[in-house]
């Protein structure tokens, strides 16, 4: 039998000590965040991060449905992350999954320990990601525009949710992982943290690493947070910017 993507037939390292798609061990793929995207929503973002195309687009707080569903002390923020049909290389079917809804829960907690929620009783903040094209860590590009999408929304938040992802390949820890490397790789950490204290407000993992390389993986996931968070704010600082030179 001939198993095709296993590990030892797949080189995720160079010759020359460079990854599958040319990047250091510690260098992010190129990030592009960009605001107010869609009309109809309060607040919206698209990411465009490595390979991944991400949409989001926020509306609320707005009173929540069904009734019975409201909280009389906050909002609650539901979160729903989907992947397009054709947004990898063999169609996804579409709807629900056990892993959107999962990714779909642990999003929505992330969120609700960075907003405000206790300002907001009874009321809902929808909170849709739509992921276009595919390319690992797309829970967390998801995550990190939701944030952005949310301020813009103009939602009183305590601080930015922002995530990255390191993993093991070919024994090496390297930061945000692409398909790959994500798919033949030893291990895949996903983490998010609210970016001014650092407190993780999203942790999974996939495979196995030692406590040494957790620390290792860990280490380079918060010094990227710091330039991705710079990049949320620029987003948003862009957004204004833009307007005031429109006179508006
Ligand atoms: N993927 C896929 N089909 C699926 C689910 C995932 O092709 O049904 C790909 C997709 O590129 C995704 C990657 O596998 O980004 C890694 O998926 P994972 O579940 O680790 O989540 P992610 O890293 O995107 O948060």
């Amino acid at each position: 039998m001939i198993l095709v993507g296993t590990e030892s037939d797949i080189k995720l390292f160079n010759e020359d000590g460079t990854r599958i798609d040319g990047r250091t061990v510690e260098e992010l793929r190129p990030i592009k965040i960009e605001t107010d995207v869609l009309n109809r929503a309060d607040g919206s973002a698209m990411i465009e991060w490595g390979g991944n195309k991400i949409m989001v687009a926020v509306y609320g707080p707005r009173e929540a449905y069904p009734k019975h569903t409201q909280d009389i002390n906050r909002a609650i923020v539901k979160a729903r992350y989907n992947m397009a049909a054709f947004s990898v290389d063999e169609r996804k079917r579409p709807g629900p999954d056990r892993r959107s809804m999962e990714i779909s829960k642990v999003i929505s907690e992330a969120l609700t320990s960075s907003i405000m929620v206790e300002k907001f009783p009874r009321a809902q903040i929808d909170v849709t990601i739509e992921v276009l094209q595919a390319d690992a860590g797309t829970r967390i590009a998801g995550l990190t525009a939701a944030s952005v999408a949310i301020a813009a929304a103009g939602i009183p938040m305590r601080d930015f949710v922002v995530g990255c992802t390191a993993g093991k390949v070919d024994g090496h820890i390297v930061l945000d992982l692409c398909k790959e490397e994500d798919n033949f790789g030893q291990a895949d950490l996903p983490v998010a943290v609210l970016a001014k204290s650092g407190k993780v407000v999203l942790m999974q993992m996939d495979g196995d690493l030692s406590e040494d390389e957790f620390n290792q993986a860990t280490d380079m996931i918060m010094r990227a947070t710091k330039r991705i968070n710079q990049l949320q704010r620029e987003a948003l600082t862009t957004k204004y910017s833009e307007a005031i030179a429109g006179g508006e």
